[in-house]
């Protein structure tokens, strides 16, 4: 077997609001190597209501049953949906789980002994209980998000919620489809390289605690979050009114009514005149679910695996849905942004959300195009998305991007799923080399 890729081709799934990424390494003699990066959706495409079962099979088919590693960048839906098995065993995970992956790569985050392990530094433990914490509020989110009359609104928070959700059928599976599992932070030092012959595989993110301080900060921005939370849901609860969704899971603290001799009325028989100061009340009950359900989000986002392959003078780079805080701690190291200077292929962070493809890295990418330039050795952008899925354009905050679709269909050879919005083909395949 030659000792570096001869091809190499991304296979790019239709999976709608989600990713789904089939890197395949061909060497002499016709042997193949593959590498599943991140498979979910939290919308399928219109005219592909079963595209997690049928991507598994192409999978299984292309692959012919041996995956040579699985990475799940993170835990969002629309990243491990894909992984999830059935109690037929015939799930989209049960397929995958075939081909008996060499390896499982997930971030450190995911590590199911990080709450056990006694080596295990304590701060990492209490952002894996936090995470937890957040996972419930997502839950209580995701139920009660019927209950806002507003339907963008609802929409938003039962999207975010449900995409916050734990997947538990498609995290163990995970955890246990692999020969080896690896969880893993910037600088570890991935066996993936020694799976692949003449790759060379880096992990850039996410930072580890130490690492950064960055995702300490966040922390205690999402605890001013919960504490907002509390005192809303406390002052309602305390002046007797009820605001049409699920009780307080929080411990009230012992708190009495203000007014203890006032009538009390059940849920749904609030007195006329207090309608209005209902309405408001679930105004700002809503509002701030929304902020939580946000920052959770963001949280998950940041935990995202960041790759960079290296072979045969290309680099590929996956970056999950890595936001700011998690890139932050690569593009302050000069080593590393020497090296993703030469990007060849950038897969678009976060469905081509404003908030993940940060503006020095954009800068940073030497092989865009400029005038004149034909398109070989141009920049390659793959971006899976769907749009009208998430955010909205008044506020700039639709998905995809519109501004960064503009550049990146300017400066790049952009290859987006959506062109396959209206065709009957499941993927298309990215020559790389
Ligand atoms: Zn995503």
């Amino acid at each position: 077997m030659a000792l570096e890729p001869e091809t190499a081709t991304l296979r790019s799934y239709h999976v709608g609001f989600g990713d789904c990424f089939l890197l395949t390494f061909g060497y002499g003699g016709g042997e193949k190597k593959h590498v599943l990066i991140d498979f979910g959706t939290t919308q399928n495409p219109e005219n592909k209501p079963d595209i997690l079962q049928e991507a598994a099979a192409n999978i299984l088919e292309v692959t012919d049953r041996k995956l040579t590693a699985v990475v799940a960048t993170h835990r969002h839906k629309d990243h491990i949906e894909g992984f999830r098995t059935s109690n037929a065993g015939d799930g989209p995970g049960d397929l995958i789980r075939q081909c008996e992956p060499d390896l499982v790569i997930q971030p450190w985050t995911e590590d199911p002994d990080l709450e056990t392990d006694a080596t295990a530094p304590p701060d990492h433990k209490q952002f894996r209980l936090a995470m937890r914490d957040l996972e419930d509020v997502s839950r209580a989110i995701y139920r009660d998000a019927k209950h806002f009359a507003e339907p963008g609104f609802a929409d938003q928070l039962s999207f975010l919620g449900e995409n916050n959700l734990p997947n538990v059928k498609a995290v163990r599976n995970l955890q246990t489809m692999g020969k080896k599992a690896e969880y893993v932070y910037a600088n570890y030092p991935t066996a993936l390289s020694g799976l692949l012959p003449g790759v060379q595989v880096s992990v850039l993110g996410p930072p580890t605690l130490e690492q950064s301080k960055a995702i300490r900060k966040q922390r205690a921005h999402d605890e001013e979050q919960f504490w907002h939370l509390w005192q809303t849901r406390a002052f309602v609860a305390r002046l007797g009114f009820s605001t049409g969704g699920a009780q307080p899971t929080v411990p009230d603290q012992g708190m009495q009514p203000v007014f203890p001799y006032a009538s009390r009325y059940l849920p749904n028989e609030n007195p006329p005149e207090a309608r209005w100061f209902r309405r408001k009340a679930q105004e700002m009950y809503g509002g701030e679910l929304l902020e939580l359900v946000r920052t959770l989000d963001k949280v998950l986002n940041n935990t995202s695996v960041i790759l960079l392959f290296e072979f045969a003078g290309k680099r590929l780079l996956f970056p999950g849905d890595a936001q700011i805080e998690n890139w932050s701690y690569a593009l302050d190291q000069e080593d590393v942004c020497a090296k993703l200077k030469d990007t060849d292929l950038y897969k678009v962070g976060h469905h081509g959300s404003l908030n993940a493809t940060p503006k020095d890295l954009w800068e940073l990418f030497a092989h865009k195009r400029h005038d004149g330039q034909d398109s070989g050795g141009v920049l390659k952008t793959v971006v899976s998305t769907l749009a009208g899925k998430h955010g909205h354009p008044e506020d700039g905050t639709e998905v995809p991007r519109t501004k960064l679709v503009a550049d990146l269909t300017k400066f790049s050879d952009y290859y987006t799923t959506q062109a396959m919005e209206s065709s009957e083909d499941i993927f298309h395949d990215i020559q790389i080399l």
